[in-house]
């Protein structure tokens, strides 16, 4: 099938060949026809399947075929995005495929002055892409209204119930008017979703281009069992042996984020951190330099990056498993993006591995389980001081030196073992010994002994 079949007007079509897009994923042929004919629609599927085109396009055929007066201090189409990134990421889609039809676009988050939107939004806006909280915010100060709004859609339903959103969400749903589409998209369907989605949806079809937790067929799983207080050593080794383009690095917490990169900084890896203690600008900057290829890993929480589509991550390393198996589903789906193959590797702690056990059983996919690689132990013995914190107190010149020095044995240590067999674990002295590359599979080998310190394998 391709675009030109589905009866889009031709203003969407010329943008669509701009981008050389030419065949609708599955998502897009299954939804645009029904969108088409004006009917309310409950999609499941995953970020990366093409779901923003599938309702951005005939929204934008809708608008191209009904023209009409933006309201005052209203919109004609509302979009509700659970984060900051995901909100700009859609606005900027929408952008893209109305560039030939005079439509206006703005973003409502918070993190910005508001001021700003509010002068955005006094003469009415065709399409507002927003996040709950703030969208709130300029309704009671009467500075915005959605009581004219023509279509709704709640991207990443899951994703918004999970931040806590359901009462903001029970309101909107109150102030927006009875005669309008409706369109609700999750990655997954449970109970309590359903129930919300029936808050919104009049007679919806339903779509589905995922089943429940189904992980994205084209990445490779792995997972390596090792000490939490060991997995920075994991990581430096996993970052010098695997060929990574860019690499998304999830922690648990924000506070887990700012530590890896700190140690990554130590070691003179260039990193960013993206989580919700930081600020807008440092948001943006951090995406936009992992977007731009200026620096190939982002440290990142769940939140976060839930949504956030970069293309060519080669791969996403979950430095801490994730303990709900939907999240893991979503990390994951950041790679292998638009036909590309990826590789997803988890480092499981002790405590990590019923989260593990869920995982597995949730996908029905066994991880390859890769044991901790020849030079492991070195690695941890010498791993580099992690850098101090930015807003922390000021080393002294003793410590920084002491650093400096640190960071330079590290990088001499890392050149000679590029170049070099890592005699040091194998601890024999071997000549015969083969590159330090981690791609083995399936035998724990040299490292039986490192492995089992973590508790028996599985
Ligand atoms: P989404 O699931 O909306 O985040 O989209 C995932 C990625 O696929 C985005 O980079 C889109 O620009 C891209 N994309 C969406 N539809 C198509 C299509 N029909 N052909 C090629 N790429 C697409």
């Amino acid at each position: 099938m391709e675009f030109t079949d589905l009866g889009l007007s031709e203003p969407i079509l010329k943008a669509l060949a701009a981008k050389k897009y030419a065949n609708p994923t599955p998502i897009q042929q299954k939804a645009i026809p029904v969108l088409l004919e004006g009917k309310d629609l409950c999609g499941i599927a995953q970020t990366g399947t093409g779901k923003t085109a599938a309702f951005a396009l005939p929204s934008l055929d809708y608008f191209a075929r009904n023209p009409k007066q933006t309201p005052i201090k209203g919109c004609r189409m509302l979009v509700l995005s659970p984060t900051r990134e995901l909100a700009a990421q859609i606005a900027q889609s929408f952008r893209d495929y109305g560039r030939f039809l005079k439509l206006s676009v703005e973003t409502v988050f918070g993190g910005v002055p508001i001021n700003k939107q509010i002068r955005a939004l006094s003469h009415g806006v065709d399409i507002v892409v927003a996040t709950p909280g703030r969208l709130l915010d300029l309704i009671d100060q009467r500075a915005f209204t959605i009581k004219d709004t023509e279509i709704f859609v709640l991207d990443e339903a899951d994703q918004m119930m999970d931040m806590g959103f359901i009462h903001p969400l029970r309101r909107v749903a109150k102030l927006l008017p009875r005669d309008r589409q409706n369109l609700f998209f999750s990655a997954t369907m449970p109970k309590e979703i359903e129930a919300l989605a029936g808050q919104f949806l009049n007679d919806p079809v339903k779509v589905s281009v995922a089943p429940q937790s189904t992980t994205a067929e084209r990445v490779r799983q792995q997972a390596t069992f090792v000490n939490q207080a060991e997995k920075q050593a994991l990581l430096h080794i996993v970052l010098k042996n695997e060929d990574i383009d860019r690499a998304l690095i999830f922690t648990r917490t924000k506070h887990g984020a700012d530590r890896v990169v700190r140690f990554l900084e130590g070691a003179g890896i260039d990193a960013f951190a993206i989580h919700g203690n930081k600020s807008q600008g440092q948001r943006t900057t951090a995406l936009q330099a992992f977007r731009q290829g200026k620096v190939k890993l982002l440290v990142a929480t769940d939140i976060a990056a839930r949504g956030i589509d970069v293309s060519g991550v080669s791969h996403v390393i979950n430095f801490e498993i994730p303990n709900v198996p939907e999240q893991y589903v979503h990390r994951i789906g950041r790679t292998a993006r638009a036909g590309a193959e990826g590789v997803a590797i988890s480092f499981v702690a002790d405590d990590e591995r019923p989260y593990l056990k869920a995982i597995e059983k949730a996908t029905r996919v066994k991880l390859e389980i890769e044991p901790l690689p020849e030079n492991f132990l070195e690695a941890v013995r010498s791993l580099p001081k992690p850098a101090a914190p930015r807003k922390g107190p000021k080393q002294t010149p003793a410590q920084q030196t002491k650093r400096a020095e640190g960071q330079r044995r590290y990088q001499d240590q890392q050149k000679a073992q590029r170049g070099a067999p890592d005699k040091a674990h194998r601890g024999e002295g071997d000549g015969a010994a083969k590159p330090a590359r981690r791609r083995r599979r399936g035998s724990v080998g040299a490292h039986k002994g490192a492995v089992q310190r973590t508790g028996a394998p599985r």
